[in-house]
């Protein structure tokens, strides 16, 4: 049994970010378990996928992401005990804590849509939700002249809910500019009743979708793909609604997400079918065990499971261990901030920012918050993917 005052599990964004700033905090015992060689930075596999970056772009050795000072154990956390304040890895380890930080991230689920996981990267099909996979959406947007393509989103939380659709309007842009958009038919399915929760910005990509002839489905998500014949069924998210067949020549699917299943069945799970670590939606302490925390997308929280929601979870995460670890009640508080930076073409962008009241909270009032401007396509670009890499994982953003 080794033991380290802080914990965390998962070196991913919200791992190496809490850690970077407990560290700058004063604390000195500071592990991560974290079994991956690489670290990624998500949000630029939408720009991958659009053929606008590559996919070496977006990973860096986890060493060099690692914060000085913090133990790296590179191993893979396969049970919790929290009533032992203690964690065994996937070789039979057994670490135990003072505080843990529950942060390794969110379990695809490729085997919940029949169908999905024979034909991933193969005739047609792909999804930006995997490094590997996200160059094969970029080589069969390429390959897709004429016929039918079909962008789907499931129901349920998943890690950014913008990136589904993203890639159409990225896939469509390239298609317009190559003078084939005429000829394919485009479909995108999601489950919501609008594109999106906030009706300004729903309104804004309405017209985005109008503008490139787009069918949008909406209450409805794919519940079967049949590769041999190229086609997907689309069910309705309603009790009454019927299923509808679509042919494809080009799929990007987003699976459906759930906590790691380890999380699932162990006493820090919400119970339910998702079963995501059960915070407290404003101090990110655990509702049962007063030194678990947790943080992004593994987390119970209901803000949209993005890296910019981390980036205002963390330093609520790290006042709040303190606080524990110094015997005083938690204080910091997160609002359920989160932005949700949505591509519409090789130009132009649309950042939603938003917390838990669902009211736009735009970082720069002057731009008219709901439509895209192109000062935000070098944002997510250039101006985001700097911000993460130099400042929010070494803690200073
Ligand atoms: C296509 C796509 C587009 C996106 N676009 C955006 C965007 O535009 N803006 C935005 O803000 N966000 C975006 N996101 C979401 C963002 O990337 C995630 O919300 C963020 O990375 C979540 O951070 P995390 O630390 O919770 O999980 P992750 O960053 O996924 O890290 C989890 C870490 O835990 C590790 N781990 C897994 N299992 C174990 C285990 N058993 N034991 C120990 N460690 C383990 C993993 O190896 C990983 O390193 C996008 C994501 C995708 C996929």
């Amino acid at each position: 049994m080794h033991k380290h005052q802080i914990l965390i599990i998962g070196g991913g964004t919200a791992g190496i970010t809490v850690a970077a700033r407990l560290l700058r905090t004063g604390h000195s015992d500071v592990a991560v378990i974290e079994p991956a060689d690489m670290h990624y930075y998500q949000p630029l596999w939408t720009l991958v996928g659009g053929g606008q970056a590559t996919a070496t772009q977006t990973e860096r050795p986890e060493a060099s992401v690692m914060p000085k000072g913090a133990t790296w154990i590179k191993n893979a956390v396969s049970a919790l005990d929290p009533d032992n304040d203690s964690v065994t890895c996937a070789d039979g380890a057994v670490y135990s804590y003072d505080a843990l930080v529950v942060c390794p991230g969110i379990q695809l689920d490729w085997d919940r849509t029949d169908g999905l996981a024979d034909t991933l990267g193969r005739d047609g099909v792909s999804s930006n939700y995997r490094f590997d996979l996200a160059p094969r959406t970029w080589e069969f947007i390429r390959e897709t002249r004429s016929g039918t393509a079909v962008f789907t989103m499931p129901s349920g939380p998943i890690k950014c809910a913008g990136a589904p659709q993203k890639i159409a309007y990225l896939a469509c842009d390239h298609w317009r500019r190559r003078g084939v958009l005429d000829d394919i038919d485009v479909h995108l399915v999601v489950p919501t009743p609008r594109i999106f929760g906030i009706p300004a910005i729903a309104a804004s990509l309405e017209a985005v979708i109008a503008d490139y002839g787009i069918h949008l489905h909406t209450g409805s998500e794919v519940r079967s793909i049949d590769a041999a014949s190229r086609k997907v069924v689309v069910a309705s998210t309603s009790a009454d609604g019927a299923d509808t067949t679509l042919p494809y020549d080009m799929l990007h699917v987003v699976p459906h997400q759930s906590a790691p299943d380890w999380i699932k069945t162990s006493p820090l799970s919400t119970g339910d079918t998702n079963g995501y670590v059960d915070i407290d939606k404003h101090t990110m302490q655990h509702v049962r065990y007063p030194n678990v925390f947790g943080l992004g997308d593994a987390g119970s929280s209901p803000n949209s499971k993005t890296g910019a929601a981390i980036r205002k979870q963390a330093p609520v995460v790290v006042d709040n261990v303190t606080a524990y670890l110094d015997g005083r009640a938690p204080s910091a508080s997160y609002d359920g901030y989160a932005s949700c930076p949505i591509v519409t073409s090789s130009h132009d962008m649309l950042l939603a920012e938003f917390d838990y009241s669902m009211q736009l909270r735009p970082s720069l009032p002057v731009l008219d918050a709901a439509k895209p401007h192109r000062a935000y396509w070098y944002l997510k670009k250039y101006g985001l993917p700097a911000l993460y890499w130099n400042l929010m994982l070494k803690g200073l953003a």
